[in-house]
């Protein structure tokens, strides 16, 4: 199909392909990867792809990809980006041939085995076969085999820790750049370096806004990377602002997607909302008003179907998303309608097509970090003008669409920041500082960043990564943060890992890992709340969350052969299945690294849980809280923060101290997935962060305080009586001789 060439640039064999042949080969009888004919679903699909605007730039793609070393791309969402180049790629390298594969990254894994699976039907093979897909314990690639791998970023930047050079990989998609997340602008930052090394590897930016002039100018070599333009093709989208502010966004949404239905005229809707519980609420609420204005109306209003969409959705019920509206109930009726109601992983990440009005809010949940208090949390933020155009645009895809966005135009334009701020410069970033160093980078303050961290998170995280003795004084990796980096987890996690067998019971704690590496699996269905308390209550334990976590996946385990004893207990059994396979996964690593599998209960269950909660403490000896006097609330210590058990929380009492996995801030502070733990380990495990010096004054200092002199006390007894008896024994001696 390709000529064999010796490459003028890179003076290697690299083979070069026409559009021409390209399209051949496309159109031919025969698919080239399977050497199988074609089937009729592939030519139906390839159709609608001939019709997407990066298909027909394909001409001009293969000219600048023979050129360039690396190109950034940008094109409207919906253009055929994700999709389309990669194939491309895929066409002009067949890699396979020399046993080097083609990766595209995605921010999300919602989004990576959607195109995946997306890919895999155009190409007309196996999912899992020539195109794969791998996430974070989940692998669907058969090596040898698959030549394109859409993978998240954070997964692309774990592998570099043991193949720095991404050797395995001939070109390099970095796909939604715009989206800035950590792991992708930290990919930016080795693949920079890296291009000098590996003239043979081509690199792919691509995204959605045109800020594309900035990923250019990164990647300056000689001159800034090219860029390859995909002309749009949208649709005018009206814009309708709220006269006043909306109290509450959600019924605004509910009523906005009603008011549509009832009012104009055929297009499906796309409603952005902020996570599950909300999501899954409206749609809900929308199917109930819905079919209450067919009831009463039967001959104007059509049906309507409600669809969520949001991360931790099961893979068919997300491929929901591309059914068609519902047909009219009798034939000349009117049309039905489809919502969509969703996070903002439809913003750019997942297009659908047929959406013609789009209701906007104007939030999304937002990480933040604070590095002077160490707190990173999740919180509903408004969302950037970028974004809302963005939002916006989605409603123009297939013709002039609407856009109702549930503001006022005057905070549009005074409140709404121009562009989102980087991930780097709004989270916690002891994990990517972890694999940076296990992947070499020496001086993280002067690594070539496309925005460079605030100077105070880096520290935090050197600090904490310290604290866990993963680096040494001088920021050097340690054998236990070698070990660390091993595992995809947050390093407390891996710390409390690692050192569980020193506690017997890494068994207990291999379970509390994978069950914290899950989606919330207690449901809580709203017309059963007291069914489902109920039932969490039965399967609570009294001492700590962590140790209730493992009673429900033994008990889980116990009942593999009950179908019904997940729904029972008002537990998604998707996810306990889910955190089972994340076990196993994290149990190859642990023999792999000989670690050692071990659990000794005793005789007296309550030695056991000490056990468990003191390797607990191992990890997360920073995250803990002491309780304020009588009024319910706790300090956390350290940094003083005012928090409460969060009321998901199992423990029946409210203990002095406590650890805990989460800070969360909903409408004040909590913490969430509690156990009672004692002050003693904390100043026995974990020494060098309890030295009380370090503390500023104030009541968690006073309170460790106290327990240290009650310590002192005690052992100064213990030695005096020692002495008394070493004093003894020695007389004795004297006597007798
Ligand atoms: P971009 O990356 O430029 O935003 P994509 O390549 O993701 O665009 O999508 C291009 C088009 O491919 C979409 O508009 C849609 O028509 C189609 N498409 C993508 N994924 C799917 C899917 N899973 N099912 C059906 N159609 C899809
Ligand atoms: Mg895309």
């Amino acid at each position: 199909m390709a000529d064999s060439t010796k490459d003028p640039l890179f003076g290697f064999i690299r083979r070069r392909v026409t559009a021409k042949q390209v399209q051949g080969a496309i159109d031919g009888k025969e698919n080239p990867f399977t050497r199988l004919p074609h089937s009729d679903r592939y030519h139906k699909i390839l159709e609608a792809r001939k019709k997407l605007p990066v298909y027909t730039q394909m001409d001009d793609f293969y000219e600048m990809y023979a050129k360039h070393q690396i190109i950034v791309v940008v094109g409207e969402t919906g253009s055929g980006k994700t999709t389309q180049i990669p194939q491309f790629v895929v066409y002009s390298d067949m890699p396979q041939t020399k046993g080097k594969i083609v990766a595209c990254t995605q921010p999300r894994r919602l989004a990576t085995m959607s195109a995946a699976k997306r890919v895999a039907d155009e190409m007309d093979v196996r999912l899992g076969k020539q195109v794969g897909y791998s996430i974070r314990f989940e692998d669907m690639t058969d090596p040898g085999t698959t030549i394109l791998k859409y993978m998240t970023d954070g997964l692309l930047l774990r592998e570099a820790m043991n193949d720095p050079d991404f050797e395995r990989y001939s070109t390099i998609i970095l796909d939604e750049a715009h989206e800035r997340t950590v792991a992708t602008d930290s990919l930016m930052g080795l693949l920079k370096s890296l291009v000098k090394r590996r003239k043979d590897l081509k690199i792919i930016v691509m995204s959605a806004t045109l800020d594309a002039l900035k990923f250019q100018k990164y990647f300056t070599i000689d001159e800034p990377a090219p860029l390859f333009k995909v002309p749009g093709r949208t649709h005018p989208v009206g814009i309708f602002y709220t006269r006043e502010p909306e109290p509450d966004y959600v019924e605004a949404a509910i009523r906005t997607v009603i008011m549509i239905h009832r009012t104009e005229d055929p297009g499906d809707i796309l409603v952005f909302l902020t996570g599950q519980e909300e999501i899954e609420d409206a749609c809900r609420k929308i199917k109930i008003e819905a079919d209450d204005l067919v009831a009463n109306d039967p001959d104007t209003v059509g049906p309507l179907s409600c669809i969520p969409l949001y991360s931790s959705l099961p893979p068919q019920q997300q491929q929901r998303i591309f059914d068609p509206a519902p047909p009219p109930r009798v034939s000349d009726g009117p049309p039905g309608r489809k919502v969509i109601v969703s996070t903002n992983i439809a913003e750019t990440s997942l297009t659908v097509d047929g959406v013609v009005y789009v209701v906007d809010p104007g939030f999304s949940k937002q990480k933040l970090y604070n590095p002077r208090i160490r707190v990173e949390s999740l919180l509903v933020s408004p969302i950037s003008k970028s974004s809302a155009q963005q939002r916006a645009g989605r409603a123009g895809r297939t013709r002039p669409g609407k856009c109702f966005r549930l503001f006022t135009e005057k905070d549009f334009m005074k409140e709404l920041e121009e562009h989102m701020h980087p991930e780097i410069l709004r989270c916690n970033l002891s994990s990517t500082v972890l694999d940076l160093v296990k992947v070499g980078v020496k001086d993280l303050v002067r690594f070539d960043w496309v925005d460079a961290p605030a100077p105070e998170t880096l520290m935090r995280a050197l600090e904490l990564l310290n604290f866990l003795a993963a680096l040494d004084d001088d920021g050097n990796l340690t054998p236990l943060g070698t070990k660390m980096s091993a595992f995809p987890l947050d390093p407390q996690m891996s710390k409390m890992l690692i050192t569980s067998p020193e506690f017997d019971c890494s068994q207990e704690i291999l379970t509390i890992v994978a069950m914290l590496s899950v989606p919330n699996f207690w449901s809580r269905p709203n017309n059963r709340r007291k069914e489902a308390d109920i039932a969490k209550e039965l399967l609570s334990l009294p001492d700590g969350d962590h140790l209730t976590l493992i009673n429900v996946f033994n008990e889980y385990q116990n009942n593999l052969n009950d179908s019904k004893w997940a729904w029972n207990n008002y537990i998604s059994a998707r996810a306990l299945a889910e955190a089972a396979n994340v076990r196993a996964q994290l149990l190859r690593i642990m023999e792999r690294l000989e670690i050692d599998l071990v659990t000794k209960s005793h005789p007296d269950q309550t030695r056991h849980y000490v056990d468990i909660r003191k390797a607990l403490v191992c990890g997360y000896f920073m995250q803990v809280a002491h309780r304020e006097g009588d009024k319910g609330s706790y300090l956390t210590i350290k940094d003083n923060q005012v928090v409460s058990l969060h009321p998901s929380c199992g423990l029946d009492t409210q203990p002095e101290w406590v650890l805990f996995n989460e800070f969360v801030l909903t409408t004040r502070p909590y913490i969430r997935t509690v156990t009672e733990i004692r002050p003693e380990w904390l100043l026995e495990l974990a020494a060098n962060y309890y030295d009380l010096k370090l503390f500023t004054d104030g009541e968690t200092k006073r309170a460790l305080q106290r327990v240290l002199n009650r310590l002192r006390k005690k052992q100064g007894k213990k030695n005096a009586k020692a002495a008394a008896s070493n004093k003894k024994q020695s007389e004795k001696k004297e006597a007798a001789s």
